[in-house]
């Protein structure tokens, strides 16, 4: 009896050690109701198995086209979320007819994001200066729980959705 008790804790501890921390987990049930929500805005969301290398999405404005890259996205929730939530702040700004953020905030919010441990920021000298503060507000969003993004969505967005 002791002996299975013990096998019992030993197998759940080793479980626990494998798996994510459950505070930061993105669940793939959260990614479907979050696309669900996108869609039901009119935006048509496609995955490609053909993109170039490494180009995760991209979101088409005039064609309002939300694309992900299944040929470079790894199968892990927590990045596909990332790429879902970053390819929709492009949807949002486009709903929204600009920046979602005035210059000081999205200075603010990439300082919080920085100090969450989500330092995406250094990569935005590769787009040119024009493209900056759009792929700012990008990053920001990526790095927010899937309730904040949705809510964002919905602020932005929510005129366009279905009763
Ligand atoms: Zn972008």
């Amino acid at each position: 009896m002791r002996n299975s008790v013990l096998a019992v804790l030993v197998l759940s501890v080793a479980v626990g050690f494998g798996a994510q921390p459950p505070a930061k987990a993105t669940t793939w049930d959260q990614i479907g109701s979050y696309l669900r929500l996108i869609q039901s805005a009119g935006i048509e969301a496609m995955v490609a198995n053909d993109c170039p290398l490494g180009l995760f999405g991209a979101y088409h404005a005039g064609r309002e086209v939300l694309l992900m890259c299944g040929n470079n996205i790894p199968d892990d929730p927590a990045v596909v979320w990332e790429v879902l939530a970053h390819e929709s702040a492009h949807a949002m700004q486009v709903c929204k007819g600009g920046n979602l953020m005035p210059e000081e905030l999205l200075a603010e919010e990439m300082e919080a994001t920085i100090g969450r441990g989500a330092d995406t920021f250094h990569e935005l000298a590769l787009y040119r200066s024009g493209r900056h503060h759009v792929e700012a507000e990008a990053r920001v969003v990526q790095a927010l729980p899937p309730q904040d993004v949705e809510a964002l969505f919905i602020e932005h967005c929510g005129d366009r959705l279905e009763p």
